[in-house]
């Protein structure tokens, strides 16, 4: 790895003394990039059906270009991202609002988290039983309360006061997800040996204006008990955005990624990472200069994509090594748009303002 030189301890100081307006992003063409997950695990051809096959890339697709769509027009990465996290929380085929997985007690327990990376701003919500969608509360969190995570009846009670929309518990039933909890009750099974895949969505978003955003979403695993809550709605574990390195979206076995701050670890490793050219601190130190009190200016450094891949995979590595499994998508400031999992397969896609659009399921596509 690369030792701190000189010139990036400079661009760090500077960075917390002011901080962030992608100082350099005047300088390139305006860029979007966007990536979705709808979950990591054993997903393998002989495991699914053609149709069920076609059925998924066509809902990831769709996800995908809802996203798209909004950031091609240079509308904003939150926005973009709630719209694809909106179509998958509503498709019966993710583990997130309709399709949920059951609790040991046979309900479903929601869990999602949205961040803004012009300023750190975050929502989530954990362990909520009838909001429709998870993220749209997260979202409220975030704007209209003075908290980062809302929990159970209280969150609820904020969601009706917001005029969210409620739905009852036998909403976000499914067979397929009943019967996976029948199966793990009548066989013993573990949530891994039943849930194959963990089907949580996320999306992550860079756009034109250089700001970037991530949310997540899910039902968390199947048969959870207790009141258990994953990493999909902890700030810097399942999800994380800041401009100045990344926007991290994460799937799979919440507690692993918990431990390890996955999002956030990732994000960090690419900030520290990053090369800062001299004039972007001379711009930089201008923008400082004109600055109002509460501006936040920072300084973009580049980054190859090989070292965004590199520094996701080894996060995904120690998540690995301590026994855990999933996967994550990410996007830069640069607009890299990337994937990093350590399961058989991950239900994803990537959109970018480069003409990269494609949706894949496999580990070997
Ligand atoms: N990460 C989620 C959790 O642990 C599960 C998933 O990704 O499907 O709750």
């Amino acid at each position: 790895m690369r030792g701190i030189h000189a010139r990036f301890a400079a661009a760090i100081a500077l960075a917390i003394a002011a901080f962030s307006t992608p100082a350099q992003a005047e300088n390139h063409e305006p860029r979007w990039s966007f990536a979705i997950h709808g979950g990591a695990g054993t997903i393998a051809r002989e495991n699914m059906s053609a149709e069920a096959e076609a059925e998924y890339r066509a809902s990831l697709q769709r996800a995908l270009d809802a996203g798209s769509k909004i950031l091609a027009e240079g509308g904003n990465a939150i926005d973009a991202i709630e719209a694809a996290i909106l179509l998958m929380e509503d498709d019966s085929r993710f583990n997130a609002g309709r399709g949920a997985v059951y609790t040991w007690e046979g309900g479903h327990e929601l869990d999602a988290s949205i961040m803004d990376g012009r300023n750190r701003d975050a929502g989530a919500v954990a362990g909520v039983t009838n909001i429709r969608n998870p993220i749209l509360l997260a979202r409220k969190v975030m704007t209209d309360s003075p908290h980062v995570m809302l929990a159970g009846q209280g969150a609820e009670t904020f969601a009706s006061e917001q005029g969210l929309e409620m739905v009852p518990g036998e909403y976000f039933d499914t067979d397929s997800r009943r019967e996976a909890l029948e199966r793990m009750k009548a066989r013993q099974l573990s949530a891994i040996d039943v849930d194959i895949k963990f089907g949580t969505v996320g999306a992550v978003a860079l756009d034109t204006n250089g700001n970037m955003a991530a949310g997540t979403s899910t039902g968390g695993m199947t048969g959870k008990r207790w009141g258990r809550i994953g990493d999909a709605p902890i700030i810097g574990a399942g999800t994380y955005a800041d401009n100045r390195s990344c926007a991290v979206s994460a799937t799979g076995w919440g507690e692993y990624f918990i431990r390890v701050g996955v999002a956030h670890e990732i994000c960090t490793r690419l900030r520290m990472a990053q090369k800062v050219e001299d004039e972007d601190v001379a711009a930089a130190m201008e923008a400082v200069a004109r600055a109002e009190e509460r501006d936040v200016i920072y300084i973009s450094g580049q980054l190859p994509e090989d070292e965004v891949q590199w520094a996701a995979d080894s996060v995904m590595a120690e998540v690995k090594a301590l026994g855990g499994d999933g996967g994550v998508i990410v996007v830069t400031p640069d607009g890299h748009a990337l994937y990093s999992f350590n399961t058989a397969g991950m239900y994803r896609g990537r959109a970018t303002s480069e003409g990269v659009n494609e949706v894949a399921i496999y580990g070997d596509e």
